[in-house]
């Protein structure tokens, strides 16, 4: 009787001790592409164009899209980090170049999609690269060739690493996390985790799960000032977005964008027909922990 009491505590202690963890993963969840859109464009555009930005980023990771890397800033199998780089920094410009087209003519809608897709692409840039690691020098070498990536004068640096990814959905999801090359060797520096490298900034509460640890906690110093390499990352990126948003902006001129975005109205989607935006999305590790089907099956993202 005694014994079984003390097995009912311990089990009672333990369904306690997993509430507990639980309750401290969800302090993870939430969608950083959602908090690196909002700190990015606060004051840029009117809170429903920020709504449907939001939208247009999120629907990057949906299941449904076909996959591409260069939306996700992914390395793919026998494609090398300088390629990956050049091919997402190309379609970032290419819907910039978009998304003033639609401003300037009457596709505030389309705009604002262009805006939010280009926006995913930026900070998965930071969340599936090494860029924090990197020196100031490289750093900078490596947002002007983003900026700039057909320019033979702005190379991307040679240090720049992006993180490997197999998009083949026939593929078992711990291998396209960490590919394997031809030869069957392991990718040396694999997307990894499910949510991104740097998004992991505790220890993980998986012990089922094969799921390489991210770097996201690894502390990184600049200026004399150090802070978890996930926060880098999110300030970088939220840095990138607002510079590429700016940019679009003063294209299209400061009057005319603030009138535009006045005149814009977003529609929630309706529950009856939920639009991709609605489906829980890569960054949002608990959504993804209960339904790992749902995260890109071909990216499955990281925030950064
Ligand atoms: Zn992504």
């Amino acid at each position: 009787m005694v014994s079984l009491r003390g097995a009912w505590s311990a089990f009672v202690l333990a369904i306690v001790w997993l509430a507990l963890i639980a309750c401290s993963a969800s302090a993870f969840s939430g969608s950083n592409h959602d908090r690196a859109t909002g700190a990015a464009l606060k004051g840029l555009v009117s809170p429903d164009a920020l709504e449907a930005i939001k939208k247009a980023n999120k629907a990057v990771d949906d299941p449904k899209r076909p996959y591409s890397g260069a939306d996700h800033c992914d390395r793919n199998p026998g494609v090398d980090d300088a390629t990956a780089f050049k091919n997402a920094a190309r379609r970032v410009r290419d819907l910039k170049k978009q998304a003033i087209d639609a401003m300037l003519g009457c596709g505030t809608e389309d705009a604002l999609k262009a805006i939010g897709e280009a926006l995913h692409t930026i900070q998965d840039f930071y969340s599936h690269s090494n860029f924090v690691f990197l020196t100031d020098g490289e750093q900078s070498a490596a947002r002007a060739a983003f900026d700039d990536p057909d320019k033979p004068n702005k190379p991307v640096p040679k240090s720049l690493k992006l993180t490997g990814y197999d998009g083949d959905p026939s593929k078992p999801l711990y291998d396209r996390f960490n590919p394997k090359d031809k030869d069957g060797k392991r990718d040396p520096y694999p997307h990894g985790l499910e949510w991104g490298r740097h998004l992991d900034k505790g220890p993980l509460h998986r012990p089922l799960r094969r799921l390489t640890p991210g770097d996201g906690a690894k502390p990184v110093t600049r200026n004399g000032v150090t802070r978890p390499a996930f926060e880098w990352a999110m300030e970088a990126a939220q840095k990138q977005c607002r510079d590429f948003t700016n940019d679009i902006a003063s294209a299209v001129g400061k009057d005319l964008w603030d009138r535009k975005l006045a005149n814009y109205h977003f529609l929630p989607p309706s529950p009856k027909s939920p639009s991709v935006g609605d489906r829980p999305t890569g960054y949002n590790r608990e959504e993804r922990v209960s339904e790992p089907k749902t995260r890109r099956e071909r990216e499955a993202p990281a925030e950064p």
